[in-house]
């Protein structure tokens, strides 16, 4: 019920699409009668949990943040969120987000912006100098801005988010929440609304690293509903509290002293290299050469997957149809001009572009290559002793709307990402922390990506820096 009216008073967020409050005054009250009894479904049972509008719930409109999907109540339930559901957690919602997960603001989706919650706590009110509240705020990072708005407004213990290119930890660490993108295959895909097949993964958006290590612990395994699920004992259950970093071995990646990285950002980035030198941590400089090119891979790669995925919304089996009936042709075109924003259907074009049978080589063919060699660089540093990468999540701190919407929209969805990006390309864990807060009093995070399956050991180094 808190978290409920918690949800009623934040709405000028615009953090979530639809709040299930019914449902979750039935499973709350389910869950209390199990809890006294004394006999929960699980160790999550109770807990409130918010899910990215992305993944299918059954009975419960599943939207995209798009108009193609407007209407779309789903007849199955995604495998993580069922889990939850299994569990005994509480649905709360489902949280706003770019338009398909394409983005990186929550600026692109048919409900309208996020707004980030600390635009209106105090330390970033305070440097405004009593600036309109209104026209001022900072966006929250995307695309599973919804999700991370949620967990740090505090109206949810922990949400969903998709990570494709950076979609949960950009938010993450713009809204100052622990933010999980686990190594591809270690979570179910199903039921997530894909994106780009080969690099989507469900994320976790939480309070602090302990809670991101249970709820992946429970979303974890093999899903015969995925095919590319593995199963994979995990070392141990959430970060050890007596995690010692003494021979932690961490890499600082050269490469990411990127243009346009803010000063404050690159400050808290030494310090906690620092930080960890002074209890004992090996800090080494590392060499990732290819990640210069990982932005136009992406570009290259997602689209093409994006031309392929896209084809499903017709009109026809599902989706928004146009009124526009002189022929099928006609009504399939008018339905998905009038169904997908610009950012969509940019890619789409560009997709079948970069796909001809003349552009295939050229491009696909070129990208997967380039790919390949961006994951062969994370390999040779984690091979040569490297534990764990340290690096910014994001360029800043959280800018302001009105500046994030100056840009166009391809710079906008996707230049943010040149950090988190290359993580997805190696299907490699990556977690984002928040560190501090910056002199605009909003939130920079850092981030941990580590070997492929290690998901767990990065945890305990994100709680041992929390
Ligand atoms: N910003 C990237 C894009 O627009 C990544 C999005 C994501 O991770 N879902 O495609």
């Amino acid at each position: 019920r808190k978290c409920l009216n918690r949800i009623k008073r934040t709405r000028h967020l615009n953090a979530y699409i639809t709040v299930t409050e019914e449902l979750a005054l039935k499973q709350a009250e389910e869950a209390e009668s199990r809890l006294l009894r004394g006999s929960p479904k699980g160790i999550l049972d109770g807990i409130p949990f918010a899910v990215k509008d992305n993944f299918c719930t059954e009975n419960i409109r599943t939207t995209c943040a798009s108009r193609m999907l407007k209407d779309y109540i789903p007849p199955y339930t995604a495998t993580v969120v069922q889990k939850l559901l299994d569990q005994g957690c509480v649905l709360l919602g489902k949280t706003n987000m770019d338009e398909f997960a394409m983005g990186s603001g929550s600026t692109d989706g048919v409900f309208g912006p996020v707004r980030n919650p600390w635009s209106y706590a105090a330390p970033y009110r305070e440097q405004a100098g009593g600036a309109e509240a209104d026209s001022d705020w900072v966006i929250s990072g995307g695309s599973s801005g919804g999700s991370a708005a949620a967990v740090s407004s505090l109206t949810s213990f922990l949400a969903l988010g998709s990570d494709t290119g950076g979609s949960t930890r950009n938010p993450g660490a713009l809204c100052g929440a622990v933010a999980l993108k686990p190594t591809y295959g270690l979570l179910s895909r199903h039921g997530l609304i894909p994106l780009v097949n080969s690099m989507d993964v469900p994320g976790i958006v939480t309070r602090s690293a302990s809670d991101a290590a249970i709820v992946l612990e429970v979303l974890q395994g093999r899903d015969t509903k995925d095919s590319t699920t593995v199963q994979r004992p995990t070392s141990h259950t959430g970060p050890a509290e007596d995690f010692d970093v003494q021979n932690l071995c961490v890499g600082i990646p050269e490469e990411y002293h990127a243009q346009g990285l803010s000063q404050e950002t690159l400050a808290q980035w030494s310090r906690l290299a620092d930080l960890l030198e002074g209890a004992g941590a090996q800090v080494r400089r590392v060499s990732l050469p290819h990640t210069q090119h990982s932005i136009v891979c992406y570009h290259v790669l997602c689209c093409a997957e994006v031309a392929s995925n896209m084809a499903r919304f017709d009109g026809l089996q599902y989706g928004h149809r146009s009124a526009v009936d002189s022929s099928t042709e006609a009504m399939y075109a008018a339905s998905r001009h009038e169904g997908f924003n610009d950012v969509v259907r940019g890619r789409i074009l560009s997709g079948n572009f970069f796909l001809l049978k003349q552009n295939y080589e050229r491009y696909f063919l070129k990208a997967q290559q380039v790919r390949r060699l961006i994951a062969e660089d994370f390999d040779r540093v984690f091979r040569g002793g490297v534990d764990v990468l340290l690096t910014p999540t994001t360029l800043s701190d959280a800018v302001s709307y009105s500046h994030f919407v100056q840009q166009d929209n391809r710079t906008r969805s996707t230049q943010e990402d040149i950090f988190t990006q290359p993580a997805n390309m190696a299907g490699l864990p990556a977690v984002s922390v928040p560190t501090a807060l910056s002199s605009r009093g909003l939130p920079i995070g850092l981030q941990l990506i580590g070997p492929a399956f290690q998901d767990q050991t990065l945890l305990s180094v994100a709680h041992w820096i929390e």
